[in-house]
């Protein structure tokens, strides 16, 4: 759609130029939220919801209404690059593919591997899984999915015959009940969970039982929260599937007709644990409170359960996972509307990956190495010359490998696994040691840019165009909306080209995304028999039933394609526009047709804490998105949470003698985080919550992967990233502070994080030495870091040893630090924030020393609502004064929580406080 939009210049002419409105899909969440975005001049200036887009009908969380904002060219990479210099994409690609060539030549087709990433399309996924597991002759290729859904993946694929979700977020809204376990959704799926928060207004019956060791912003709205021991779940539901089975809440039907293997779980449950008595001593909670919870699973026809993390990273996740889908066999809530097991994937594209097999231990489409028939089957379809026939290396094992010697050539997609990985500085020597390491990537500031042979400048959101399905199986087009800067080429077409020069032409020939959508479409129908012909055939020969078929897609037309309306799969002859639910009359993708009961014998985490260790959890925060490479640089999603943190117990902060906001020091594996404490009575006695966003670009010490041991699932490889044994100090710093500047600079104190602002960058400053207070040593500190400066103005006070300090350039205010040895004290940027790249008089600037404006009036606190930049100290006032005493007064007032709602729980939080 086109039309024209009215600008305002500088020198306040009008200027009209042409806009465009585009639909696309958010590149984030697993949510899948639907963008319209207008675009003027190849420039994305504005999002908003797409009303029509069945994940979010109209709503953005803050980091989707962000979006325009972190399109821009600065920080990208604009050229190849090969070890080191500028580079032609012809002698980019020329040396990746000879490099390849060359090592499985030498070495075999394991030495070399992909690593790739839950945001890419699935065109990207499907290009690079095609080459590597058919062209190549590996499965070395992984995703850092693996880190995100794998245990999920594998529960789905024991229980149903095939990793496919049931159910719909529709189910959501239909529910009598729902539990949400080992899942934050206020903060990390925020639209899924603004769904949840209108359907029980408009159904105030609705009942939300969280199931999480710690409160959250969505434990608070919830009628029912099980503080569960961190790593208990399995217990949690085994125990329920015995309380189902003891008081008649058992489906003996659908049991009869549609499952196997039901005796041997139940049997497993009690001979672990023989009473109720047991399973609440072991998830640590009140037999009540347990019970309570079982009887509103028992006792509502309509019962969801949706998991993500919390039960996926754990060295038991999958077995998790099948003792949620177990209860719901057992009982028969699964199918129909407003019911079943409903894991919820982190990223954009988990579940597309999943589609063509990007994961190690799987085949595209849906098939495994575990069935000869189908290696057979998408051989012949690619007619690949060198088909992997075994598993490849999942992400640990992958980088162990790299490590080792084993792997001599890697290239990894638009992930970060320096930052990201379990034990990422092994990563970080694995990649130093390794003889080709080939990164394709959009932003400089992703760490793992730093250890790569050959950088290869990749497309990015807006940029690029291709398919992602949402955790609902919704297929939906992201869209090419920009020219993208520089060189940077598609993911797809750069890994065409390599092939090309592997001399695979003849099966890649794609010209556009749209050609290889078709074929992975096509794929899906190949030789897929139906689920009633699955559980009528005789024998077992052959290949099985496959829910994941997309052929109606497979001659889809370029504008058919780029106009595709999001629809869930399958998508076949028997269901031309899509399925909402899946095995609504069982015919599950086994052999026998049937779902499988798993015997779960439930444990805890592998690892047990010493006494003088904190079990860390890990986790999102509401406004940033993994590592911070895209969101860190929108200076408004700074504002929610600018500083790492760790949440601690009062009784432990008392132990460690710290107060609410001191820094405190994490160790593990040789590495430290250090982060500010928050005292809360949100977690347990003995636990700490820690984010997992904050990386070497953006703190001295945050990198919380650093400290997670590589300790895995079995079945699923997925690392346990929320129960790892830390130790925990008080930092001990001699002053703090904090450095505003129109430019980033290498500081070398003990500590520091770094915030984008409007203006610049913020840094929150501490030190373990002497405050660069007495002497000289005052003026030099940033001299140092700022050398262009020579107008100095310094502030000293002997007495409460403060300093502050600030330069300019031409009157310009370049940077002002204010420091001081009182730790207690409670800095405020937010004037000098306001002030920083402004002309000011040689007379008056004295004032700035004060940091604060006269009246104190631009200090509105910690910002809660993003969107509209209102802060904490002004939403207290609003409810003090007696005008505000709902969501609804405080949104009419300040307009807090009225566009993308993300900090409706806490304006709740603070109205109930
Ligand atoms: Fe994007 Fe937010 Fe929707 Fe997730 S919930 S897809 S981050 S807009």
């Amino acid at each position: 759609m086109n039309s024209n939009i009215i600008f305002t210049d500088k020198q306040n002419a009008t200027v009209s130029l042409a806009s465009s409105i585009y639909k696309t899909t958010c590149p984030y969440c697993g949510v899948g939220c639907g963008v319209s975005t207008t675009v003027v001049d190849n420039k994305i200036v504005a999002v908003k919801g797409d009303e029509n887009h069945p994940s979010n009908f109209g709503r953005l969380c803050v980091k989707g209404s962000s979006l325009h904002e972190t399109v821009a060219d600065t920080g990208r990479i604009l050229t190849p690059k090969v070890f080191g210099k500028q580079a032609s994409w012809e002698e980019a690609t020329s040396t990746v593919a000879e490099h390849f060539k060359q090592t499985i030549a030498e070495h075999g087709p394991d030495s070399v591997a992909f690593y790739v990433s839950g945001q890419i399309l699935t065109e990207d996924y499907y290009v690079v899984n095609k080459l590597m597991k058919g062209f190549i002759g590996s499965a070395n290729v992984d995703t850092n999915s693996r880190l995100c859904m794998a245990s999920a993946s594998v529960a789905h694929k024991r229980a149903f015959g095939e990793d496919a979700v049931p159910g719909c977020y529709e189910d959501l809204e239909q529910a009598e009940v729902i539990f949400i376990v080992g899942s934050n959704p206020a903060y990390a799926h925020p639209i899924v969970y603004q769904r949840i928060v209108k359907a029980k207004e408009n159904n105030p019956q609705l009942k939300v039982v969280v199931i999480d060791p710690r409160a959250t912003a969505t434990s608070k709205n919830a009628d029912l929260h099980i503080k569960l021991k961190p790593g208990s779940d399995a217990f949690y539901f085994n125990g329920l599937l015995a309380y189902l089975a003891e008081n008649n809440a058992i489906d003996t039907d659908y049991i009869e007709q549609h499952c196997l293997g039901y005796s041997e779980a139940l049997d497993t449950v009690k001979s672990q644990m023989p009473t109720l008595e047991n399973v609440a001593k072991a998830c640590d909670i009140k037999l009540k409170t347990l019970l309570e919870s079982y009887q509103l699973f028992a006792q509502h026809k309509k019962v969801v359960s949706m998991f993500s993390m919390g039960i996926n990273q754990s060295s038991s996740g999958v077995d998790k996972g099948n003792a949620i889908i177990n209860c719901h066999l057992a009982s028969g809530k699964i199918g129909y509307v407003g019911a079943g097991p409903f894991s919820i994937t982190g990223q954009p594209n988990a579940m597309g990956g999943r589609e063509v097999g990007g994961l190690a231990n799987q085949l595209a489409g849906h098939m495994h190495f575990e069935n000869p028939n189908e290696i057979d089957l998408v051989q012949r379809f690619w007619n690949a010359p060198k088909m992997a026939q075994k598993q490849g290396l999942k992400a640990v094992d992958m980088f162990d490998a790299v490590n080792s010697g084993k792997i001599k050539a890697i290239w990894i997609i638009a992930t970060n696994p320096v930052v990201s990985m379990p034990n990422a500085n092994l990563v970080k020597k694995a990649l130093q040691k390794c003889p080709m390491v080939v990164v394709s990537e959009s932003y400089e500031s992703a760490e793992t840019v730093n250890y790569a042979d050959v950088v290869l400048p990749a497309t990015t959101w807006g940029e690029k165009e291709g398919m992602v399905t949402s955790s609902e199986r919704t297929i939906s087009l992201q869209k090419s909306l920009v020219r993208a800067p520089g060189m940077a080429k598609n993911d797809w077409e750069i890994v065409t080209l390599v092939a090309q020069k592997m001399e695979f032409s003849d099966a890649f020939t794609y010209k556009h995304a749209h050609d290889i959508f078709k074929e992975h479409a096509a794929l899906s129908g190949f030789e897929n028999i139906s689920a009633d012909e699955n559980m009528h055939r005789s024998g077992t020969e052959g290949s099985v039933h496959r829910a994941f078929d997309i052929s109606g897609l497979a001659n889809l037309s370029l504008d058919e394609y780029l106009n595709f309306t999001p629809t869930p799969w399958p998508i076949n002859a028997e269901n031309p526009k899509g399925t909402k639910r899946l095995f609504t009359q069982g015919g599950f993708a086994t052999k026998t047709g049937k779902a499988n009961f798993v015997p779960v014998v439930a444990k805890y985490p592998q690892v047990v804490p010493s006494a003088k260790q904190v079990i860390m959890n890990t986790g999102r925060i509401r406004d940033q998105w993994h590592t911070m490479t895209r969101t860190g640089r929108v200076p408004k999603l700074m504002t929610h949470l600018s500083e790492p943190f760790i949440q601690i117990n009062a009784k432990d902060a008392k132990r460690l003698n710290v107060v609410d906001k001191a820094l405190l020091q994490l160790d593990n594996l040789g590495s430290t985080y250090i982060g500010r404490a928050q005292i809360t009575d949100e977690q347990r006695v003995g636990e700490i919550f820690v984010p997992i966003h904050w990386n070497d670009s953006f703190s001295k010490s945050a990198k919380v992967s650093a400290l997670i041991s590589s300790i895995t699932d079995a079945l699923s490889g997925q690392p346990e990233f929320k129960q790892c044994p830390v130790n925990i100090s008080a930092f001990n710093a001699k002053w703090s502070g904090y450095l505003v500047s129109t430019m980033p600079v290498k500081l070398t104190t003990d500590y520091w994080t770094m915030a984008t602002i409007e203006q610049g960058v913020k840094y929150v400053i501490a030190d373990k030495q002497g405050l660069p207070y007495c002497a000289d040593d005052s003026e030099t500190f940033l001299q140092t870091h700022f050398p262009e400066i020579s107008d100095w103005l310094v502030l000293k006070d002997d007495k409460s040893h403060i300093l502050r300090i600030a330069g300019f350039v031409n009157n310009v205010l370049t940077c002002f630090f204010a420091g001081g040895t009182d730790l207690s004290v409670k800095y405020s940027t937010q004037f000098i924030e306001k002030q920083i790249g402004k002309k000011h008089n040689p007379k008056t600037r004295f004032k700035l020393l004060s940091a604060l404006d006269s009246d104190g009036s631009l200090d509105v606190g910690e910002i809660i609502c993003s969107c509209f930049q209102v802060g904490e100290k002004t939403i207290k006032q609003a409810i003090a004064s007696g005008d505000c005493s709902s969501v609804e007064a405080l949104g009419k007032q300040l307009k807090c929580g009225t566009n993308c709602g993300s900090c409706i729980p806490e304006l709740k939080a603070f109205i109930s406080s």
